[in-house]
């Protein structure tokens, strides 16, 4: 059997961890099997529905590469179908109009709870023989009434519910628009999909969704739901936990693998191995390994991820992401050293990329003061003399290379007597603007010969004028 799976995301906000999570492993499982992935836009809420959203949830998954071989197709491209099997089930009789006004509808609620029943509809029109005219209308999935439904579910075991805790849902409209419910099931049949992976809160539709697709004579797909990610105080993920948006990842320094790593790890192992490549991923993912229970959203994890993904990954592959950073900070990437060099010299010490582009932006543009603790620890007037006599050796090098530049660091702390320290930190100060840089010969590499001699040059006059 050929596997289709789908990641069918409601337009209605971002993309966010959990339906990320959702498609990675729908996607998974289809690249596993050698199946389709398709990505299925949900917007029939056309008040909620939004462009932005849309724009949002495709960004989301180009950034993660989490690539669909189908679609993206979008729901209100199918009311005609959904139409037509809204008729279909009408005419065989497994649908019904209903005419319960809402006043009647609450009387009945009221009613079903002063007898402690759970409120339900209570089949009213279900067997109608006289259609009033002229009234508003639904239209109802006949529910069986008897029986029960049971969900194989590849996450959770078998789920079985009976019939009669399943009340006769709406399925269009009283303006014939079609609900969430029906328009699932149409598409699943429609797109032939064998494997349904989506978010826990899903289940209860899932019995429904099996009675249409059984009156519909299609195939019932596998069911396999995810448990819920939960913030760190154990309730469901949301905004007040912080960035919850994929790209909010981005913007925050994130590599996708890393992400995508976390998000695998997020409700299901491997035994105790943490790091995956996506091919790892790819060949050992298994719905049966998905835990039952819910997940804790855990940044420091993904921060700790991110920095191992920082450091062993290509550096070509680091430097193209650092260079959507550094343009962010409206810097020009050609105005200093290459992103890669950069991404070598600072890898170790920098577990995100806005914090890499952040300790690398002065490689390239000028810093337009003195980090003030700095100055006052490593700015004497003895510095400024210090930076006179680098200045003076650095201006006859003829080779600008990292062992070359360390050697007369070296050697002038020798000649005058002093700790390297004394001489490599008012030195760095000068050429950085702060204390805090990769090692001298690297950062002085990387400044280039021109901004290195300028700032010493700016960083006397400065001194000079300290007291
Ligand atoms: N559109 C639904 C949602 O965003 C998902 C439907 C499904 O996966 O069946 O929650």
């Amino acid at each position: 059997m050929s596997i289709t799976t789908r990641f069918a995301p409601s337009p209605t906000g971002y993309l966010h961890i959990g339906g990320a999570r959702t498609a990675l492993f729908s996607w998974l499982y289809a690249r596993k099997h050698g199946g389709s992935f398709i990505l299925r836009i949900e917007d029939t809420d056309l008040e909620r529905s939004t462009q932005e959203s849309v724009n949002a949830i495709l960004e989301g998954m180009t950034w993660l590469g989490l690539e669909y071989d189908q679609g993206p197709f979008y729901q209100t491209h199918h009311f005609d179908r959904y139409k037509e099997i809204i008729r279909q089930l009408l005419d065989q009789g497994d649908a019904y109009y209903c005419y319960c006004t809402k006043e009647e509808l609450e009387s009945m609620r009221a009613e079903q709870m002063a007898n402690k029943e759970k409120p339900r509809y209570n089949g009213k029109c279900r067997d109608l023989k006289e259609h009033p005219q002229g009234r508003e209308r639904v239209v109802r999935f006949k529910n069986p009434t008897e029986g029960v439904v049971t969900i194989p579910d590849l996450v959770k075991g078998e789920i079985v519910v009976a019939n009669k805790e399943l009340d006769d849902l709406i399925i269009a409209r009283a303006d014939g628009s079609p609900t969430y419910n029906l328009t699932v099931v149409v598409d699943d049949m429609d797109m032939k999909v064998t494997h349904v992976i989506r978010g826990d809160d899903h289940i209860n539709n899932t019995p429904r969704q099996m009675n249409i697709l059984q009156a519909l004579g299609a195939p019932v797909p596998h069911y396999a739901h995810l448990p819920m990610i939960l913030g760190s105080d154990g309730a469901r993920l949301s905004k007040r936990h912080g960035a919850v948006s994929v790209m909010q990842f981005r913007d925050d320094g994130y590599l996708p693998e890393a992400l995508l790593n976390y998000l695998v790890r997020l409700g299901w192992s491997y035994g105790d191995q943490e790091i995956f490549s996506i091919d790892e991923m790819v060949e050992y993912f298994r719905l049966e390994d998905v835990n039952v229970s819910a997940s804790t959203f855990n940044t420091e994890k993904l921060l700790w991820l991110n920095h191992q993904y920082i450091m062993n990954s290509d550096p070509a592959h680091v430097a193209r992401h650092l260079s959507w950073h550094i343009g962010q900070l409206g810097i020009d990437p050609s105005e200093g050293p290459a992103l890669m060099d950069m991404v070598l010299a600072q890898r170790e010490r920098c577990k995100t990329l806005v914090d890499m582009a952040a300790a690398g932006q002065y490689f390239y543009i000028d810093f337009d003061h003195y980090d003030e603790k700095a100055v006052k620890k490593n700015f004497t007037q003895g510095s400024g003399e210090v930076l006179a006599k680098l200045y003076d050796r650095f201006a006859e090098v003829t080779s600008w290379e990292g062992d070359v530049l360390h050697q007369i660091v070296a050697k002038l702390a020798e000649d005058l007597g002093l700790g390297m320290g004394k001489v490599a930190q008012p030195l760095r100060v000068a050429v950085l603007g702060t204390s805090v840089s990769p090692g001298i010969d690297i950062t002085l590499k990387l400044l280039g010969r021109e901004k290195t001699l300028s700032r010493i040059r700016r960083a006397i006059e400065f001194i000079k004028n300290l007291n």
